[in-house]
């Protein structure tokens, strides 16, 4: 850089020095000045013109050559073709790797513009979604059509997903997510989960036959050994009582067990049921008056607060079945000390809520978060001997989903635990008087 300035000043000073000599040789030193000025001002509009030729073609060919400044200028320009060069060649190279990349990715992938038209897809979705070449710049919804599918494209989150069977072979499930990118770009992505189904489905099976299998037998033998227990001094011989007893209650829990299997089995995959108007304050009534006299209620009452008289749209015998799970978990899990609070209520935005709280030795943190996960449970200290399945909770949450509904833990070791069932506005009905006819 140095070294160009200097040259351009050596010029500068020579333009100067002719013109002083051209000026005493002619006795006009100003025209000479003149003169050299006009000759320098017309080497540079030389060369700035030479430069403009060039970048108006386009900038092909060689980079003009020059002295001077202009050298400097060239050689700066020369330098800045030969890195966009480079860089334009990593980027070609990195587009190859990434489409060859995208190409053998089992899932079909699609990018879809601001229209949901067609910008680029993989082989992937030519196998998957039928795509094809032709189809680049079409609305995706005109080829796809699934109104599932069309209904997911307009109000799609990041985290949902949609299970829709494959516009090549209706016997291909494919589970589709649609992510935001860019400023008004979305990729779609569609993954081949006919297998994981079919596994599903053998596994929700295997655990519905077997269960129902089990439910017969057991029924008998609980019988039975229910027929021992309670046969007498002589039948069986009192050394052998404790043992029978404890064979009459594990019987029983492999019972409830098997229940609860074939419950949450039918939840998860069994169609849903048509949804009803279920009087939640009537069943809660039925439900705590039950509790307050069942057996297994070792004198922990149960009170019930009727906050609202709203009905829900949805399934009774469900319902039941998950408010029942949290009433005799609070009591199961309580002191005879501890006090069992049902509240129905209904909250400003409308929604509808079941608060099932007890004073309990509440549930240490950690483990909160996986309560509704099949099989598992929790020692608490203080609650020995509480047998369970470790299902109960996952049937709560099940009914729930299937109710559009939440549902909230909240527990603090030592003051008790809140059970918290959220029902949207949408699955409120307003509340009939109490002792309408059914
Ligand atoms: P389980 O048949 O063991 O009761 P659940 O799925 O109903 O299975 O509950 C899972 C675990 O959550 C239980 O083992 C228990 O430790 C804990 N739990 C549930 N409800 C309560 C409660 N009200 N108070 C304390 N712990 C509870």
């Amino acid at each position: 850089m140095f070294r160009a300035w200097a040259s351009e000043l050596f010029t500068i000073f020579w333009v100067v020095l002719v013109a002083v000599i051209a000026g005493r040789i002619a006795e006009d030193f100003g025209f000479a000045l003149w003169v050299g000025t006009l000759l320098y001002l017309l080497h540079h509009l030389v060369h700035a013109n030479r430069l403009y030729v060039w970048m108006r073609g386009g900038r092909s060919g060689r980079v003009p050559a020059g002295t001077g400044i202009w050298e400097e200028i060239y050689y700066l320009i020369h330098k800045l073709r030969r890195r966009n060069k480079r860089r334009k060649k990593q980027l070609i190279r990195m587009l190859e790797q990434f489409r060859t990349a995208t190409s053998a990715l089992p899932d079909a992938t699609v990018v879809l513009g601001a229209r949901d038209e067609i910008d680029w897809f993989n082989e992937s979705a030519c196998r998957l979604l039928g795509l094809r070449k032709s189809d680049l710049g079409q609305n995706i919804g005109n080829l796809v059509r699934y109104p599932k599918f069309a209904e997911h494209l307009k109000n799609s989150r990041d985290s949902a997903t949609v299970c829709i069977p494959s516009p090549v072979d209706e016997a291909i499930q494919l589970e589709v997510r649609v992510v935001p990118y860019g400023e008004d770009s979305r990729l779609l992505i569609a993954q081949d989960v006919t297998q994981l189904r079919f596994m599903e489905r053998v596994r929700s099976d295997f655990v519905a036959n077997v269960s129902h299998e089990l439910r017969t037998p057991l029924t008998v033998l609980k019988g039975y050994m229910e027929t021992l227990n309670e046969g007498g001094q002589d039948l069986p011989p009192s050394a052998y009582r404790k043992m029978v007893q404890r064979m009459v209650e594990q019987t029983g829990r492999m019972q409830s067990l098997v229940d609860n299997l074939l419950s949450l089995t039918r939840l998860e995959s069994g169609p849903p049921k048509p949804a009803a108007v279920v009087r939640v304050p009537a069943l809660l009534e039925r439900l705590c008056k039950e509790a307050n006299v069942a057996e297994a209620n070792e004198h922990t009452p149960v009170r019930l607060i009727l906050d609202s008289q709203v009905s829900l749209l949805g399934n009774e015998i469900d319902l039941h079945s998950a408010f029942a799970n949290l009433v005799s978990n609070a009591i199961k899990y309580s002191r005879p000390s501890d006090t069992v609070t049902v509240r129905w209520s209904q909250e400003e935005s409308g929604a509808a809520r079941l608060d099932v709280e007890d004073t309990g030795p509440g549930i240490p943190k950690e483990h909160i978060p996986r309560l509704t996960e099949r099989f598992y449970r929790v020692e608490i200290e203080g609650c020995r001997n509480k047998s369970g399945t470790g299902l109960g909770l996952a049937i709560v949450k099940h009914v729930m989903s299937r109710h559009d509904a939440e549902l909230l833990i909240a527990s603090e070791l030592g003051r008790g635990s809140r059970f918290t069932c959220l029902f949207p506005s949408s699955r409120v009905v307003p509340g009939a008087d109490r002792g309408d006819p059914e």
